[in-house]
């Protein structure tokens, strides 16, 4: 008989509910879960195909050593020993954790507390530190804490939705098709699409901003100084419940029309357009995602939009506020157990000694780290000048996805003790391990993760696993077992680690820190198997979580008020006649990150079969390129060369390039290794958007 199993898409940041049926043969088919409040039954052609990716082609089923099999015992035990030594001999910080947003929260929770609280070094960083870190810090900043004040039905509600570096369409597509379905409810809605590209999210606006690349703090400070001198500004709600209003609104004023239309990109005309539709509607959410986050004024950028919210009082009420998408399926989760190299589990902060002292008690730990680890570039600089000299890379293919990548590449090369966890035997990472340890895949593990709109849901496996694949938090607490700290990673189940996870979020909580399911906290095996999805917080002694957060104006900054932020301006433009375009990477609608899974469904990769440039049709004119034709970008760190996609939808001057095709799928293929290791200085994210680059005509010689 056939057995429905309720679990969780493991691609976007919606985290929509999935119901998979395995049939007597074994056969597996998947549809949306009627009753999860994320999609509502639907799913996109990434969840609809999900069953398609389950074959065991490629499959690391067995630990290997140096391309060897081995058994567990002999891999765990290598691992154990050599990062002992490793921290015997040079401390620490000599030694470093990868991980990914792709990890559920328990995987995660163990490998933040073996990394900070037993090896004793804040270097665990993770690929969400290149998806969504400038939000965290911008929310921390803003509200005193890392929190997104709203929740997807705001955009149901809304009258005004502005989607600024979001191509919601194709990256957060079942969202996408409730903000569709709510603007045919609701003829008064009104769309604002902020974005270089007309992209298809673009299809449904009123209003779209093709802005210059990086010219959203101009465009936000310029619509924040609009808002200060027009009726809509909330001067009680400022005077209630916010500081810093006069700082901001001088820095918003920077710029004068000439300065603000040169910097945007924009006439007059759009910019008063949208000023106006802000300043006229009173129910309005912002959403953003990478345009904003990947770019060295992120975190800038994040509360430049924060600004005009706080200006209007437009926040943490139904249909109103800033929302942060996240990309990945728990980059949330990983932020709620310290996956970021400068936070501690809970939402706690790492240089914050009060904080230290709760979680150190709480997990007896011999010490935490005083200052924050290694960020994601840093790491990798790290181990391609030796300070780094052993990782472990968990559920991510950086030789792909990280900026300079072909400098990581050789950093792991040179790296003399490298471990990757990996459900595949061959990725452009796994090549460089000296330890292969085969992790369960989505279908066989179970955990949990938390979406965009803070909603933790469970992922259940319903395949058996396949050959000795483990779970990553048994790995973890495999290996802290065997370096001597047996006691703290005794797990058997992760139920007893989502339930460790409960309790130190609610672990002497004085309502100063936004996150706490502490109702959770003595949840049992037969309770974490029934969880239905719910949102963070839910305190002890609640029954329910709230919706929104600061609707009574009190925020998480020790005076409880929130803060607006000087946004600084412009973007320095690094065009060069060298280097004459704007590369913008993003992703496409049927593919994700490195296609390690995407890429095994032949009807996903029907839409888009091979990389490609998008570019203007003056420009390719100019360039000698014809519709198909192969075009060769470089930029001072790397080379590419892929198919030329010539069309009206992109603005002259720029390219965009997905970032999901590795040289394994063609040749030459890794746009990330044109991107420059440039971060935002607050946030540490790095700049995956506006990056110089040549293109040329290639022709094979
Ligand atoms: Fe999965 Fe995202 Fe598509 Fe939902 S929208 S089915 S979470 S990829």
């Amino acid at each position: 008989m056939a057995t429905e199993v309720k679990t969780t898409c493991p691609y976007c940041g919606v985290g929509c509910g999935v119901i998979a049926t395995v049939g007597d043969g074994g056969s597996v088919s998947v549809k949306g879960d009627p009753d999860h409040p994320a999609n509502f039954g639907r799913l996109c052609s990434k969840g609809s195909a999900l069953a398609e990716t389950l074959d065991l082609e490629d499959r690391l089923l067995h630990p290997e050593i140096d391309g060897r099999s081995v058994d567990w015992d002999e891999a765990l035990d290598r691992v154990a020993k050599r990062f002992s030594r490793t921290i015997a001999e040079h401390g620490p910080d000599s030694v470093a954790f990868y991980v990914s947003g792709q990890l559920l929260t328990e995987d995660y929770y163990v490998a933040n507390k073996l990394m900070k609280g037993f090896i004793g070094s804040g270097n665990i960083d993770t690929n969400s530190r290149l998806c969504m870190s400038s939000s965290v810090a911008g929310h921390r900043r803003a509200f005193g804490a890392d929190t997104v004040p709203g929740c997807y039905e705001d955009l149901e509600l809304a009258d005004l939705v502005v989607l600024t570096g979001s191509n919601l369409a194709w990256c957060h597509p079942v969202l996408y098709q409730r903000l569709v379905a709510a603007k045919a409810a609701r003829p008064q809605m009104r769309v604002v699409v902020i974005d270089p590209r007309r992209t298809m999210t673009a299809d449904i606006a009123d209003l779209h901003l093709a802005i210059r690349p990086d010219g959203d703090v101009a465009l936000f400070n310029g619509l924040f100084a609009h808002l200060a001198a027009s009726p809509s500004v909330d001067q009680a709600y400022i005077s209630a419940h916010t500081s810093g209003f006069a700082e901001a609104f001088t820095a918003a004023c920077a710029l004068d029309a000439e300065g603000l239309t040169r910097a945007t990109g924009l006439g007059e005309a759009e910019l008063s357009a949208f000023f106006r539709l802000f300043e006229t509607t009173q129910k309005v959410v912002t959403c953003y995602s990478q345009g904003v986050n990947q770019s060295v004024a992120g975190t800038d950028k994040v509360n430049a939009i924060i600004n005009c919210h706080l200006a209007t009082g437009r926040i943490g009420r139904p249909g109103m506020g800033p929302f942060s998408l996240t990309g990945q399926p728990n980059a949330m989760g990983g932020r709620e157990v310290g996956g970021l190299a400068n936070m501690l589990a809970a939402h706690m902060d790492i240089e914050k000694a009060g904080h230290r002292d709760q979680v150190r008690r709480f997990w007896g730990a011999p010490m935490l780290p005083s200052k924050p680890g290694l960020k994601a570039v840093d790491m990798f600089r790290a181990v391609a000048d030796g300070r780094i000299k052993a990782i472990w890379i968990m559920a991510t293919n950086p030789v792909v996805s990280m900026p300079d990548a072909d400098a990581v590449e050789a950093a792991l090369k040179a790296c003399p003790f490298v471990v990757v966890s990996d459900v595949l035997k061959q990725t452009d990472t796994t090549r460089h391990a000296h330890v292969l340890l085969p992790s369960l895949g989505w279908g066989e593990k179970d955990g949990s993760v938390t979406n965009s709109e803070r909603r933790i849901s469970r992922q259940r496996g319903f395949l058996r696993p396949p050959g000795e694949a483990r779970p990553d938090w048994w790995q973890l607490a495999e290996v802290g077992h065997r370096m001597g700290f047996s006691g703290a990673f005794a797990y058997t189940s992760p139920s007893e680690i989502f339930a460790e996870h409960a309790g130190l979020s609610g672990f002497e909580n004085d309502g100063r820190r936004d996150f706490d399911i502490g109702a959770h906290a003595s949840i049992d095996t037969a309770g974490y198997d029934a969880l239905t999805p719910f949102q963070w917080p839910q305190p002890r002694g609640t029954e329910s979580a709230a919706t929104r957060f600061f609707a009574d104006g009190g925020f998480y900054h020790p005076d409880g008020r929130a803060r607006f932020i000087a946004a600084a301006g412009e973007v320095a433009d690094r065009l060069s006649e060298a280097f004459p375009f704007t590369l913008n990477t993003g992703r496409v609608r049927d593919h994700w990150h490195t296609m390690t899974r995407t890429g095994k469904s032949a009807r996903l990769s029907a839409h888009i079969g091979e990389p490609f440039a998008e570019i203007h049709p003056r420009d390719a004119m100019e360039l000698g390129l014809s519709p198909a034709d192969l075009v060769a970008l470089e930029s001072p760190y790397g080379a590419a060369i892929v198919r030329a996609l010539i069309t009206e939808r992109q603005a002259r001057g720029n390219l965009f390039v997905p970032m999901h095709w590795s040289d394994q799928f063609a040749a030459k293929a890794r746009i990330d290794a044109l991107v420059p290791p440039i971060t935002d200085p607050v946030s540490g994210q790095p700049a995956s958007k506006n990056v110089a680059v040549s293109a040329r005509r290639f022709a094979a010689s």
